[in-house]
C-alpha cells in the first residue's frame, strides 16, 4: 500500500427493488472514503455515466444482465480518466472506459481498464456512437440481423433515442427508405428535419397502422424494434415477404419483466416466410472492430450524428433513469458526473 490521494467516492445504490416504474424512492445516494491503492490498482474518475434501459432489468432479481443486489451499486458503463496510479503501464490522465456503475470514483485493476482513444472523439463518444450500447447496438441490428440492403423500407422504433437514431442513420445510409417510429411532434421532427428520414410517426397521437400503410403500402422490409408490445403486432402485419423483424429491444415490457406481452401475429413469419430474430451486441464481440470503424468513418465525414442529453450530476442518476423510461430523452442520455 501507498501514500495515494484520498478520494471519496459518491454512489447510487439500490434502496428497493422497484414495483413496476423506478421511483426516486428507490435508490439511494451513500458517500465512503476510498481505501489507499495496493500495487496495480488505479483510482478512476468517472467522467459521465451512460444511461441505458438495462439497467432497469438489472434491477430485478434474476435479471438476464446480472442482477443489482439490493444496497449494491447500480450498474452502469462510464467514461473516466486515471486520478492516481500504482500500475506502471497506466498513466494518471489517462481516458478509459469504465464499466464500474453509478459511483463517482472506482478502485480497480489498471490491468482492467481499457484506455481510449481520444484522437477520433471524445471519450464519451465511447458511450454513444461509438458505444456498444449504442452505436455498435444500432450497427449489428442494421447490418449482421436486419441485412438492411439499398432500396429497402425500413421501419425504426424509439427512432429519437440513442440505439433508435443512429440505426435509422445507419438504414439511411444504406440507402434505404426510413420511417422513425417516435412520441411526440418534436420527436418527429427531430426525426424529419435534423436527421433526414423520410417518415416519422407520433405513436401516441396517430393511429400507427393507418399511417404505416399510408406511408409503406407495400410493406415493411426490415422492422428493427426497440420498444415490442401492441406495435410489434401492428407492425407484423405489415410485414413484407422475407421480411425481418430485428428484436433489438422491449422498452414498452421492462417494467413487468415477469408478464411480457408477446406478439399475437407471429403467424405473419409463417405466412410472409419472414424471420424474427433477437440478438445482445455481446453476441458479436467480434465484429466490434468492423463496427467501430465503420462509425467512426462516418462520424467523420459527418453522415452520422447523434444528440446528446446531459444530466449534471450523480445524484441525479436516478432521475435520468426514470426520464428513459418516461420518454423525456432525445438521443443519448448521460450523465455527467
Ligand atoms: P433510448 O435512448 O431509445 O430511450 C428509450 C426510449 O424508448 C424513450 O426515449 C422512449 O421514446 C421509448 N420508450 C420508453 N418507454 C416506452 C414505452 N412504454 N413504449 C414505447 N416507447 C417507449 O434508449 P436506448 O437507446 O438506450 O435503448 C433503446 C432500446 O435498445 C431498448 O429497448 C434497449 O433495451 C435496446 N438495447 C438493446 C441492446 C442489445 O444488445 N440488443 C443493447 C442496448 C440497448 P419515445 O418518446 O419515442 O416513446
Amino acid at each position: 500500500m501507498t501514500d495515494s490521494p484520498q478520494f471519496t467516492n459518491r454512489k447510487i445504490v439500490l434502496a428497493q427493488r422497484p414495483k413496476g416504474m423506478p421511483t426516486l424512492d428507490d435508490f439511494r445516494l451513500e458517500e465512503e472514503p476510498l481505501p489507499a491503492l495496493e500495487p496495480g490498482q488505479v483510482v478512476v474518475g468517472t467522467e459521465y455515466i451512460s444511461i441505458d434501459a438495462f439497467i432497469r432489468t438489472a434491477l430485478e432479481e434474476g435479471s438476464y444482465h446480472q442482477n443489482v443486489p439490493v444496497g449494491g451499486v447500480v450498474s452502469g458503463l462510464g467514461v473516466g480518466r486515471i486520478l492516481a496510479s500504482e500500475e506502471p503501464e497506466r498513466k494518471v490522465g489517462e481516458a478509459v472506459f469504465s464499466p464500474f456503475g453509478a459511483q463517482t470514483h472506482v478502485i480497480a485493476p489498471g490491468a482492467m481498464m481499457q484506455p481510449l482513444d481520444e484522437t477520433i472523439a471524445p471519450a464519451k463518444a465511447r458511450l454513444g456512437v461509438l458505444g456498444m450500447t449504442t452505436g455498435l447496438t444500432a450497427w449489428m441490428g442494421i447490418h449482421v440481423v436486419g441485412e438492411v440492403k439499398q432500396g429497402q423500407t425500413v421501419l425504426v422504433s424509439a427512432a429519437a433515442g440513442a440505439v433508435g437514431s443512429v440505426a435509422a442513420q445507419l438504414a439511411k445510409i444504406a440507402g434505404a427508405r426510413v420511417i422513425g417510429l417516435a412520441g411526440g411532434p418534436d420527436k418527429v421532427a427531430f426525426l424529419t428535419d435534423d436527421l433526414g428520414l423520410d417518415a416519422a410517426i407520433d405513436y401516441k397521437r396517430e393511429d400507427v397502422d393507418a399511417r404505416l400503410r399510408e406511408l409503406a403500402p407495400d410493406g415493411i422490409d426490415v422492422y428493427f424494434d426497440n420498444v415490442g408490445g401492441e406495435i410489434l403486432d401492428i407492425v407484423l402485419d405489415q410485414i413484407k415477404e422475407r421480411a425481418r423483424v430485428v428484436i433489438c429491444g422491449a422498452i414498452s415490457q421492462y417494467q413487468n419483466m415477469g408478464e411480457v406481452r408477446g406478439p399475437s401475429l407471429y403467424l405473419r413469419l409463417a405466412e410472409r416466410q419472414a424471420r424474427m430474430e433477437g440478438f445482445a451486441v455481446t453476441h458479436f464481440e467480434d465484429r466490434f472492430p468492423e463496427a467501430e470503424a465503420d462509425l467512426a468513418g462516418h462520424l467523420e465525414a459527418g453522415r452520422l450524428k447523434l444528440r446528446e442529453q446531459v444530466v449534471e450530476g450523480i445524484e441525479r442518476f436516478p432521475e435520468a433513469l426514470i426520464t428513459l423510461f418516461e420518454g423525456g430523452n432525445t438521443g443519448k442520455m448521460l450523465v455527467r458526473v
